[in-house]
């Protein structure tokens, strides 16, 4: 195993040893830590794994994840191109939205997810997971604008992210205008991603 792969596993010891949302551990089938290529120069970060996502331990396999797969291809890439996780780990009981606590307590262990992809761009998938990257940012306001944030790691270095807000492909998927316009901001991601 590589020693970044080694590194991603070390998170979900972690997760698992500090017992973290423990009544969320209680209802899910298991922790979804995330999947794809952990040299990926994008990762895409969702909201919480859903019921498929829970079963299969793998993120985005649902409609929504069929959906991104599409916008995907559009821009030709692939999954194996890119690394996807969740800002929570853990299938809310009934889909229903994480709470703030339970983002915040996934929070340092997505960072660390962050950290060791290293990654140029940092796509936000709805408002949950920009909440952290933009916390004063309205997604109907900043979908599809690139910004660049500056970020103290864990060790005490200083770096910068590029963050992608996009809307949710669940929230999306539904809606003709909201469907349109992710499929827009989405076509830019390579140019943004060349430019970081
Ligand atoms: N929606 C998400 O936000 N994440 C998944 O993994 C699946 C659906």
């Amino acid at each position: 195993m590589s020693s970044q792969l080694e590194s991603l596993e070390q998170i979900k010891t972690d997760i698992l040893t500090q017992n973290i949302c423990p009544n969320l551990a209680k209802t899910a089938t298991q922790l979804v830590m995330g999947d794809g290529n952990p040299n990926a120069d994008i990762v895409f970060i969702g909201e919480a794994p859903g019921k498929n996502e829970d079963l299969q331990g793998l993120p985005f396999i649902g409609a929504a994840g069929k959906f991104l797969n599409e916008m995907l291809s559009t821009v030709n890439l692939e999954r194996k191109d890119i690394f996807i996780t969740n800002i929570v780990k853990y299938r809310p009981p009934e889909n229903r939205d994480p709470t703030h606590e339970e983002k915040k307590a996934f929070w340092p262990f997505l960072a660390r997810q962050l950290e060791i992809i290293e990654p140029k761009v940092i796509v936000t998938l709805g408002r949950h997971a920009m909440e952290f990257f933009l916390p004063d940012a309205k997604i109907s306001q900043v979908h599809g604008q690139p910004k660049r944030l500056k970020v103290k790691l864990h060790d005490g270095r200083e770096t910068s992210w590029v963050i992608l807000p996009l809307y949710h492909p669940a929230a999306a998927l539904y809606n003709g205008g909201m469907r349109q316009t992710l499929i827009d901001d989405f076509a830019q991601v390579r140019a943004i991603v060349t430019k970081a």
